[in-house]
């Protein structure tokens, strides 16, 4: 069980210590300005009083006096400026007692530059300090000829001046000692907290990245003749965000706190781990980002096993004070001999390989490879590249034209990204989609995407009259975005398009079984009066009965599977025609897209496909070679 921090108002015992810095630095620089004014004076009164050699001595003392207020107004530190002060008042002291002896004045002042002194000075000091000067008094009186205890007490003056000097000290310095008891105090408790936020996660309780990596490196470094392996795994938290920004942070937070104390349950000593040589095997890098450590390891299986027990903490939900979560962990494993590598190249490895783990459907695990980390730093590069697109404005969009398959009339057009970005060019949309999809650009993507299109088939029917509609790509994952519908519907009043121009491409793959979410929003958009349409259809597992309970009117039979109509087998040309008669009898409409034979076509239009598109007939173009196509009069080309 991890060990809740003590929260230690750290920021205000930073500042109690400032201030009780700056308390002893005001308190310095007043009394040498006391003393500079008090001195000055003193030492022009003397002069002008042919008293020349003390008068010089009093202007030296203020001189030290204006250096000391000098120094404390261009530094912040105090010794120096304390020093002089003790020296200018010692030397005050036996400067005074002297002349005192020698002419024999009662030697009142002692009791200001007792307090002056006491006032100044830490205890130590302090109680040095008043002890020297009692002393240098008592010698002082004795060699001035005069007894302190001959005499009857109340006409022994010297007495009764030692006494009172004593006593005074012993107040003062019983209150000096309080103070600095208590201060000295602040500066542990402060030097504590800096320590644990150095070394410890100020939330959780647990070890934080410089303080792993240190103690990773010291286990590599120990173990560097052992023949056991080691295993980091790295632990991302799935949809932690959607807590956060459904109940706040502070439940996330709670969140994060009981998967700390849940995660360092789930490694035991036989998992060859933990608790070897400090807390520090299950760490908290950032955010929901975690890492544990297991030592002596007989196979990287060992460490599947402990991957399993963490995956099995979100199976029925996180469930964290009466509220049930939908997270999971994303998890990358790295296994190594310990002589090979070092703990920040581990770590790396780890974090590629829970990226990949990511990437490849969520709550689930995934070893490190070579490959892995190949494909890793290409979607990484992908998510900068896409990052740098979308912060300069590099995305703009193409149009395929959609044709009837009787008329071979333009019916609509699908709109279809592309970037001025080198490397998303290259890469084209097939790659940097999915990119954006896991790292959650495609929000910002799908609804710039939207504006566009919709945009531009304002434009159609304004510049060309073109009646037919456009289709949009939207991702499946951003049919949990409870905004779509409505950013939706406003793009249309913006632009006065009218829905029924509209319509919304989905995958068939990424649509999810049950998933009540995204069958909600496809109804909310299909209430606005904008189609939907199933892309890629033939590639996923939606059984015809199911297609019911979607709300969509277009099948779009997948490219793939018209390319092999005449491949050989016949069974996708007897299946393509059977497509087409099960999505009859539902009064679906269907278009055939990558279309790239005179022979595909003709065969697609027997079956009855209503529509058709494919570089056959036409390839995605700007929007101006578009809008140039479509002014054309008829029959030119
Ligand atoms: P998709 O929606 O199925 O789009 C059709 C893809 O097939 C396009 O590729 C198109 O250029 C290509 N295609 C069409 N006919 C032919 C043909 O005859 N031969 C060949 N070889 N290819 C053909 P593209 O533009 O690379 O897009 C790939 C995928 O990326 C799209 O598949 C769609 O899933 C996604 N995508 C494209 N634009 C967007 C967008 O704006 N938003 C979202 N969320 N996804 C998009
Ligand atoms: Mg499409
Ligand atoms: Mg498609």
């Amino acid at each position: 069980m991890i060990q809740q921090p003590t929260l230690f108002p750290l920021k205000e015992l930073g500042h109690l210590v400032e201030v009780e810095a700056n308390k002893r630095r005001l308190i310095l620089a007043s009394v040498s300005l006391f003393g500079f004014v008090l001195l000055s004076i003193y030492g022009v009164a003397h002069i002008s009083i042919d008293e020349s050699r003390l008068g010089s001595f009093y202007v030296i003392c203020a001189a030290f006096c204006a250096a000391n207020l000098v120094y404390l107004y261009k530094r912040t530190s105090y010794a120096i400026p304390l020093a002089v002060l003790n020296t200018t008042l010692g030397g005050i002291c036996v400067v005074l007692l002297y002349r005192g002896m020698t002419e024999g004045f009662e030697p009142y002042w002692l009791f200001p530059v007792l307090c002056i002194s006491l006032l100044i000075n830490r205890f130590a000091h302090a109680l040095a300090s008043a002890v020297l000067l009692v002393a240098l008094t008592m010698a002082a009186q004795m060699l001035g000829g005069l007894s302190l205890l001959d005499t009857p007490f109340a006409e022994n003056s010297g007495l009764r001046l030692l006494l009172s000097l004593s006593s005074m000290a012993c107040i003062v310095l019983v209150t000096v000692y309080r103070t600095e008891r208590a201060s000295k105090l602040l500066l542990e408790l402060h030097e504590e907290d800096v320590h644990r936020l150095a070394y410890y996660d100020s939330l959780t309780g647990l070890a934080n990245r410089p303080s792993y990596l240190r103690w990773l490196g010291k286990v590599l470094e120990r173990a560097r003749n052992d023949s056991h392996g080691l295993a980091v795994l790295y632990i991302d938290l799935d949809n932690f965000k959607q807590i956060n920004d459904r109940y706040g942070h502070r439940e996330g937070d709670r969140v994060l706190v009981e998967f700390g104390n849940r995660l360092a349950n789930c490694v035991r000593p036989q998992d060859g781990a933990t608790r070897l040589y400090a807390d520090e095997d299950v760490a908290r890098l950032a955010g929901d980002e975690f890492v544990i450590t297991l030592h002596n390891l007989r196979e990287p299986a060992d460490a599947a096993q402990v991957a399993h027990r963490i995956l099995a903490l979100f199976e029925n939900g996180f469930r964290v004070d009466g509220l049930t979560h939908p997270i999971s962990a994303s998890i990358g494993i790295t296994f190594s001999e310990c002589d090979k590598l070092d703990a920040e190249t581990l770590l790396n490895q780890a974090d590629s390989a829970m990226y990949h783990a990511k990437q490849t459907g969520k709550n689930t695990m995934s070893f490190f490879s070579k490959s892995i980390a190949e494909a890793v730093s290409e979607r990484r590069n992908i998510e900068q590249a896409l990052q740098v697109a979308l912060a300069q404005d590099l995305l703009h969009l193409h149009y395929m034209p959609i044709f009837s398959s009787n008329s071979l009339e333009m019916v609509g057009v699908e709109a279809l990204i592309r970037s001025r970005h080198p490397l998303l060019d290259a890469a084209g949309p097939e790659r940097f989609i999915p990119v954006a999809e896991v790292s959650g650009q495609i929000r910002s993507i799908d609804a710039w995407v939207l504006r566009q299109a919709v945009g531009m088939q304002s434009q159609l029917r304004e510049l060309a009259a073109f009646t037919g509609r456009m289709s949009i790509n939207v991702s499946a994952t951003e049919l949990h975005n409870p905004e779509l519908p409505v950013t939706l519907a406003a793009c249309l009043a913006e632009h006065g398009v009218p829905p029924e121009d509209i319509e919304i491409e989905i995958t068939e793959t990424a649509l999810i079984i049950g998933d009540e979410l995204s069958l909600r929003t496809l109804h909310q958009i299909r209430d606005t009066g904008v189609s939907i349409c199933l892309d890629d259809f033939g590639t996923g597992y939606t059984a015809f009965s199911q297609l019911m309970n979607y709300p969509v009117s277009t099948l779009k039979i997948d490219r793939s599977f018209v390319q092999q109509i005449f491949s050989g087998d016949k069974t996708h040309r007897k299946m393509a025609g059977m497509l087409k008669k099960l999505a009859a009898l539902y009064e679906l409409q269907v278009i055939a897209e990558g279309v790239e034979t005179a022979q595909q076509l003709k065969y697609l239009k027997r079956i009855g496909c209503d529509s058709v598109q494919g570089y056959f007939l036409a390839r995605p173009m700007t929007a101006e070679d578009l809008i140039a196509h479509l002014q054309r009069p008829p029959g030119t080309s």
